[in-house]
Formats: structure tokens, C-alpha cells, sequence
């Protein structure tokens, strides 16, 4: 599944609807420092289901709601949406036959988040597996953040066959089996 869209609104610095897209080949962003560029990959993250806000750099989750500056007032939502093309059906169900999905992730000040995939309400383990079964999930090894290599290195054995087995897509798997152990 191809990523082709990216819209941001009142995500971190992204205060106004933002809207990225995605083309095929590689897609360089640059920037002067503090315009944002790590904001957006973190979107892509928070999107994808990106449960710890550390990895997003905020102190809470409601941090990556747009804070306010010297012009603007703070808001109150923050959300998400990514496009993807999934003309090749690879999607689990009940996704396969569409041709393109957006998941969209939503944050209220207090409230939590909430996600929708075309419009539907879904849950944050709905949005993982999708992206597990597709290895491109927020804690994806397709997603590599400064420092990262180095904690592969120095990574405990266990720790090191959940990046291969993210890599070799059968990261879904083990979502599935233990979503059966909890009925
Ligand atoms: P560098 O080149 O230094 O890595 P960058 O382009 O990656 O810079 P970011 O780290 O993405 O920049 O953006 C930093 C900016 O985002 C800071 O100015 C910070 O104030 C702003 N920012 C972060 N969170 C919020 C928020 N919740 N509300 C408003 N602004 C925010
Ligand atoms: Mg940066």
C-alpha cells in the first residue's frame, strides 16, 4: 500500500489545514531548523496509532495539539488524516476492496483520541493491524528515528526479532494471535 496524502490541521505546528502530497519516488522535506519537518513525520506516526508521546517528543498526549503562539490562540483538536492507495487490494478486511483508505486520528484537549478509516469509527488496534499486515506501522522499521540504528545494535535479543519480524511483515500475526487469546 502506497502512502499518498498527508493532512495535518492543528497538529503541533501544523495550526491550518496542511496538506502533503505523497508522489512517487522519493520525497525529500526541507526546511529551515524549528519549520516543522520533524512535526510532520511525527504526524505520520501519530496517525499510524503511535501510542507513547515521548517517541512523539511531548509530555502528554494532548502536546501535539497546536500549543498557540505570539499571533495564533491554542486549539483544541488535532487531527490527522493519511491517503492510501490500495489498488492493489492488499488491505485485511473489511478493507480489501476499496481502492484508496484514509485513517484519520483525532485528538480532543482531555477527551483522548478517537480513529476512522473511510468515515467509520474503528479502533486503535483496527489502524495497527492494518498497518502491521502492510510493514509500515508507527513502530515500523520503515520508520527510523535518529539514534535508532545504534539501539538495534545494543538491542536484547528479543527486542531485536520484533524489528525483524516487523521487516519481514509478519508482524500482523502476532497482533492477531493475541487479540484470539483475549476472547
Ligand atoms: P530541525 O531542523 O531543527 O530538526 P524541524 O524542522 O524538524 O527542525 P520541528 O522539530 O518539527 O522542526 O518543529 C519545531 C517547532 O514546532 C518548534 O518551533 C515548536 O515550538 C513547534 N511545536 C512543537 N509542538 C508544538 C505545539 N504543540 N504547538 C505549537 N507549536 C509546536
Ligand atoms: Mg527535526
Amino acid at each position: 500500500m502506497k502512502l499518498t496524502r498527508l493532512r495535518l490541521h492543528g497538529f503541533k505546528s501544523f495550526v491550518d489545514q496542511s496538506d502533503f502530497l505523497i508522489e512517487p519516488g522519493l520525497t525529500g522535506i526541507v526546511g529551515p531548523n524549528g519549520c516543522g519537518k520533524s512535526n510532520l513525520v511525527e504526524g505520520l506516526r501519530w496517525v499510524m496509532g503511535e501510542s507513547s508521546h515521548k517517541t512523539l517528543r511531548a509530555a502528554e498526549m494532548d502536546d501535539v495539539i497546536f500549543a498557540g503562539s505570539k499571533e495564533r490562540p491554542a486549539r483544541n483538536v488535532a487531527e490527522v488524516g493519511l491517503t492510501l492507495d490500495n489498488s492493489a487490494h492488499e488491505a485485511p478486511q473489511p478493507w480489501t476492496a476499496e481502492e484508496t483508505l484514509e485513517v484519520a486520528r483525532r485528538v480532543e484537549r482531555g477527551k483522548g483520541s478517537s480513529y476512522r478509516i473511510n468515515g467509520r469509527e474503528v479502533r486503535a488496534r483496527d489502524v495497527q493491524i492494518l498497518f502491521a499486515d502492510a510493514s509500515t506501522g508507527a513502530r515500523s522499521p520503515s520508520l527510523v528515528r535518529q539514534g535508532q540504528v545504534g539501539e538495534i545494535i545494543n538491542a536484547k535479543p528479543e527486542a531485536r526479532r520484533r524489528v525483524l519480524e516487523e521487516a519481514a511483515g509478519i508482524a500482523g500475526l502476532h497482533v492477531r494471535r493475541h487479540e484470539a487469546e483475549l476472547r
